[in-house]
């Protein structure tokens, strides 16, 4: 069993929408520059809705902080522990959540750079996780 889909609400759909172009886009406000993820439809620093747009960023980042996840009991997760969720602060200044794949688990540390990856998710598309970076 493979994780489920992602449920795309339409707050979120750019997110989906540049993810599946393998571009990782976040919410910014232009009001104060701020970058908020996961999407929202006010900016939580200015009070503003329409001054938040979607932008896209590089993808490159450090780990802040991370958790190895050895018992899963949501269901198509378990098959894939121990896996490593972890928030990023990316190059931009914004922080992303994600995956770091491709490693093992006990070679996450705090500051580790990384670089945005998109895992082909079964019967969805891709899906924005993280990587060690070259
Ligand atoms: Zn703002």
């Amino acid at each position: 069993m493979t994780p489920p889909a992602p449920v795309v609400s339409d707050l979120a759909a750019p997110y989906w929408a540049a993810a599946q172009e393998r571009r990782l886009a976040l919410q910014r406000c232009d009001r104060c520059d701020r970058w908020h993820h996961f999407p929202i439809d006010r900016c939580p620093s200015c009070g503003l809705s329409d001054s938040l747009v979607w932008r896209e960023v590089s993808g490159a980042g450090t780990v802040y902080t991370f958790s190895v996840v050895h018992k899963a009991a949501a269901p198509g997760f378990a098959e894939a522990t121990p896996y490593v969720i972890a928030w990023i602060d990316l190059a931009e200044g914004a922080r992303a959540f994600g995956n770091v794949l491709a490693c093992d688990p006990n070679d996450v540390h705090i500051g580790m750079p990384v670089r945005v990856v998109f895992e082909e998710r079964e019967g969805f598309g891709l899906v924005p996780n993280f990587g060690v970076a070259a």
